[in-house]
């Protein structure tokens, strides 16, 4: 059992699955309580070893699945959905979500279209669709396998300026279009899900507008980390990782990560790497091959925001994107 986070009349009972996740430790989700209410920020990942877990900690804390009044997920992702609908076949509650998670948690035939079709020109347009070649037949796959995981509930939009109670919700794209981070001023308390996490390693993942065009989602990341800073935070309940309280310096650190990635593309670019796969190869070596999605969308993601900052600009060459420094 995690210690319980007091405030006002207030409580946080952290729900901390200690699990190696990609690059990060931990898959979080909280309970919030206020004036005998509870809501569930997050819902872990989906499985029969999760749930157990899950209902493990409840228990520890007095509680149980039955005492969720409803649910607030921080972005569409699937490491902070899985209980949604184990919960809601239980007892019917109010899940909310961004307005943009919306098709991504219904995850809809039209929507998985789309996005295989964005990624498949995105990685032509960029010359790694060879590389990325299986990871667009896993996502052709999980189309006609119907996709487990969609969400069977009705979600209710929330976003900026939004309460859900004494929650605020604050728009924090960057990690995902939809990312919310959820704020109670009285305490200090910010939910941020992945978009702020305690080492900051947490990534700006390419991702595609309702136009289907590339998403500034380094520049989002940026700006969603300024407009929080002018936030009191005294504490800060991410989704993975440690819960914190040095949230000004984690801020600046990832403002500085942000702005030291950038000059490295654009220093790589002057030395002759004028492609992605040129580019995540002299940044990332092997490590390409073993975890492409996020090396590509780490790199796409940089050198577009390189563009946008005028620091470099893209050529056509042979029917492939090429840079070079402005
Ligand atoms: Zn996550």
């Amino acid at each position: 059992m995690c210690a319980v986070f007091e405030c006002k009349a207030k409580k946080v009972y952290p729900i901390i699955y200690p699990i190696r996740y990609g690059q990060m430790n931990n898959i979080n989700c909280y309970l919030y309580e206020h004036q005998n209410k509870l809501t569930l920020i997050d819902a872990g990942i989906d499985s029969a070893e999760y749930q157990i877990f899950f209902e493990e900690q409840l228990a520890t804390y007095g509680l149980n699945i039955m005492d969720i009044e409803q649910i607030i997920l921080t972005h569409h992702h699937v490491d902070h959905i899985g209980m949604v609908n184990k919960i809601i076949e239980k007892k019917q509650i109010p899940v909310f979500a961004h307005p943009l998670a919306l098709e991504r948690l219904a995850l809809t035939p039209a929507y998985q279209k789309t996005k295989i079709q964005f990624y498949q020109e995105l990685y032509e347009r960029y010359g790694c669709a060879e590389v990325m070649a299986s990871r667009i037949e896993k996502m052709q796959q999980t189309l006609h396998n119907d996709g487990g995981l969609r969400i069977q509930s009705v979600i209710e939009p929330i976003q900026a300026n939004d309460y859900v109670g004494e929650l605020k919700a604050l728009e924090t794209p960057g990690h995902s279009l939809d990312s919310i981070s959820l704020y109670d001023e009285e305490c200090g308390w910010l939910f941020t899900g992945d978009f702020m996490i305690e080492k900051g390693t947490t990534n700006a993942l390419i991702d595609f507008d309702s136009e289907k065009s590339l998403l500034p989602t380094v520049l989002q990341q940026r700006q969603s980390i300024e407009q929080c800073q002018k936030y009191s935070v005294s504490t800060v309940f991410a989704g993975h990782e440690a819960v914190f309280d040095q949230f000004a310096e984690v801020a600046q650190l990832n403002i500085e990560k942000i702005d030291y990635k950038v000059q490295r593309i654009v220093k790589q670019i002057d030395k002759g790497n004028e492609t992605v796969l040129k580019l995540a190869s002299a940044l990332y070596g092997d490590l390409l091959h073993k975890i492409p999605t996020l090396i590509l969308s780490e790199v796409i993601g940089y050198v577009y925001f390189a563009e946008i900052l005028g620091f470099v600009e893209s050529v056509q060459r042979d029917g492939q994107i090429t840079f070079r420094s402005v």
